[in-house]
């Protein structure tokens, strides 16, 4: 499985992608979760990231290369990957498809998760991340539950909220998907590449759909418009 997920701040991708992470194993590769562990780590890199992540901006394409192509390069990776947030504008598709294709690997699909511009407001303002599992949760939708417990079982979660989840800073994430982010939709249709899963309503609906769109025999019974069996 190597597949990209595609699609607006707050559609869904990470927490989709750790659901395909749990079920097939392949490692899901977020190239704001390497910005963020970067800046955390107080690296050069991470230092040269964190103000245009502050402000919403997309990092430059170098910096986001280097994190990717280091990434790509550890060996469980050859399991395949799931690339969530990367790439985001058309030179960063190009730069992977160099690199993947150098390495005989390339890309599978390309699932575009669609959601309606006005939930993705609401799921943002209420994503908070679990500091100690790492696991997202939504305070409006999708709470901790009983169901849910954090890694060592005794203690409750610690939700923080991501310094870029605010309401200005959001706006301008979902103005920099229009304008850098949303081309790469044409660019991976015109090359046999995209999947669509309408990525509103329940988690596990979405998953179910998407798992259906990456399932290598579905491009074949899409294209046959015969029933699902
Ligand atoms: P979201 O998709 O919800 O905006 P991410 O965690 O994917 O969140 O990204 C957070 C921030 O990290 C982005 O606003 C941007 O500043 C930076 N970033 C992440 N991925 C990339 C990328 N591929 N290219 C440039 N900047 C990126």
């Amino acid at each position: 499985m190597r597949i990209v997920l595609l699609g607006a701040p707050g559609s869904g991708k990470g927490t989709q992608a750790q659901k395909l992470v749990k079920k097939y194993g392949a490692p899901q590769i977020s190239s704001g979760d390497l910005l963020r562990d970067a800046v955390a780590r107080g690296s050069e890199l991470g230092l040269k990231a964190k103000a245009a992540m502050d402000a919403g901006e997309l990092v430059s394409d170098d910096l986001v290369l280097a994190l990717i192509r280091e990434r790509l390069s550890r060996p469980d990776a050859l399991r395949g990957f799931i690339l969530d947030g990367f790439p985001r504008n058309i030179a960063q598709a190009e730069a992977l498809s160099d690199m993947l294709g150098r390495l005989g690997q390339p890309i599978d699909a390309v699932v575009l998760m669609n959601v309606d511009g006005t939930a993705l407001l609401k799921r943002l303002t209420g994503r908070r991340t679990c500091s100690r599992c790492g696991r997202l949760f939504n305070i409006y939708t999708s709470p901790p539950t009983a169901d849910t417990p954090c890694v060592d079982g005794h203690r409750e979660h610690q939700l923080v909220q991501r310094p870029d989840d605010n309401e200005d800073t959001i706006r301008n994430r979902l103005d920099v998907y229009a304008a850098q982010t949303r081309p790469l939709v044409e660019h991976y249709r015109g090359r046999g590449l995209l999947r669509t899963v309408e990525a509103e309503g329940d988690v596990e609906d979405v998953f179910g759909r998407l798992e259906r769109a990456v399932k290598p025999r579905s491009r074949s019974v899409r294209r046959s418009r015969k029933p699902r069996r």
